[in-house]
């Protein structure tokens, strides 16, 4: 029997792929070589966290590895776990845009220059990772999305329009053009695992590949990191996006910016970024899907006698309704078709009447009340 890659990484059997994510995140956070230099149990339980989570975050090698398991290993020979084979996702997807060879380092896990955000190295190391398992196209697009809020007034979420955002994302850098090396420097190929970022070990009856212990699975080593990137090949930056906001969009709902997130890998490719629509709450109206609520004060003896009221809609137009005699409070009239429109149809408007009693009522009046009242 082989390693217990579940014990390795303290997570249950029936954990889920986000538990063994975040188990695998802090163990490799704590334990990567950068963070313990010289600390050989330290490497060597790296290396033991990297290949459990190479082999439990993808599903086909799960299933296979829970069946050796069940079996105690028969019949289970042939089996070649890739492990962190980032050298061959390199071959596949060579290209222009970021030329980081995957693998990470200490600082992709804590950001090089001080500010860093955990989330976006995440979704992009591990959609590098998912793009070379070929992974659905959703898993692999939200596992390398930026995610983002906008709080827009109620009428532009009505009318729709457009809106300015604020995006801070990761792009090559100009200074090395993507390589993190110094310009005028180049990065040496690894003669550890001769570029490949990985390294074969046989393991009992399976080979694993192996991250490259000498450069960490990047293939390559930096001897005069670029003054700009600090050998990461990406810089921040933030950038002003337009956001088209359609008509009708609804509090909660989530729009995706297709290849404006970060780069993924070296693919040359972008990610996208899901921008979570909030909509501030009207003073009149409120909202229940495409229907619309709004309350209206109306005199007691106009409520009794019946009038005609005028009332505005989501779509600023005035729309008179017929008061019939003897409206009590809180009755309620519906505008059929008068609420909100967007692609899943249109809503309606219902009107709720709020009744003012008057203190100051003069003797015909309170007759009418009075009258009213009695035969309720
Ligand atoms: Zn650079
Ligand atoms: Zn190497």
């Amino acid at each position: 029997m082989s390693k217990d890659y579940y014990h390795i990484l303290g997570v249950e059997e029936s954990a889920s792929s986000d538990q063994i994510k975040k188990a695998y995140r802090e163990l490799a956070k704590k334990y990567h070589p950068d963070a313990n230099r010289g600390n050989a149990q330290a490497e060597d339980r790296f290396k033991e966290i990297s290949e459990a989570y190479s082999v439990v975050s993808d599903p086909q090698k799960r299933k296979q590895y829970d069946q050796m398991r069940k079996y105690g290993g028969l019949g289970a020979g042939g089996f070649n776990f890739g492990g962190f084979d980032f050298g061959k996702y390199r071959q596949h997807t060579g290209g222009a845009g970021r030329k980081r060879t995957g693998g990470f380092s200490f600082e992709d896990l804590f950001g090089g220059g001080g500010s860093f955000d955990l989330g976006d190295i995440f979704g992009d190391l591990f959609g590098g990772s998912h793009a070379g398992r070929q992974q659905s196209q959703s898993a692999y697009q939200d596992s390398t999305a930026l995610f983002s809020e906008l709080t827009i007034p109620f009428e532009l979420a009505i009318q729709g329009g457009r809106q300015i955002i604020n995006v801070t994302r990761e792009e090559a850098c100009k200074t090395c053009k993507g390589t993190g090396a110094k310009p005028g420097t180049k990065p040496e190929t690894c003669p550890s695992c001769k570029g490949q970022g990985s390294i074969s070990v046989s393991q009992g009856f399976f080979a694993v590949n192996r991250t490259c212990p000498n450069c960490y699975g990047r293939g390559k080593l930096i001897r005069d990191v670029c003054p700009t990137c600090h050998g990461k090949s990406q810089v921040r930056t933030t950038k002003k996006l337009a956001v088209t906001i359609p008509a009708g969009i609804d509090d909660g709902a989530k729009l995706r910016l297709r290849g404006q997130g970060n780069p993924i890998g070296n693919t040359g490719k972008n990610g996208d970024i899901v921008v979570t629509i909030r909509v501030t709450p009207h003073r009149f109206f409120k909202r229940d899907k495409n229907n619309v609520y709004c309350e209206v004060p109306l005199d007691i003896i106009r409520a009794i006698k019946g009038t005609k009221i005028r009332v505005k809609t989501v779509y600023n137009k005035k729309i008179e309704i017929k008061i019939p005699p003897r409206t009590g409070n809180k009755k309620t009239f519906r505008l059929k078709g008068l609420g909100i429109t967007n692609k899943k149809g249109t809503g309606d408007q219902f009107v709720t009447i709020n009744v003012i009693r008057r203190t100051k009522l003069n003797d015909e009046e309170k007759k009418i009340v009075d009258e009213f009242e009695k035969n309720k």
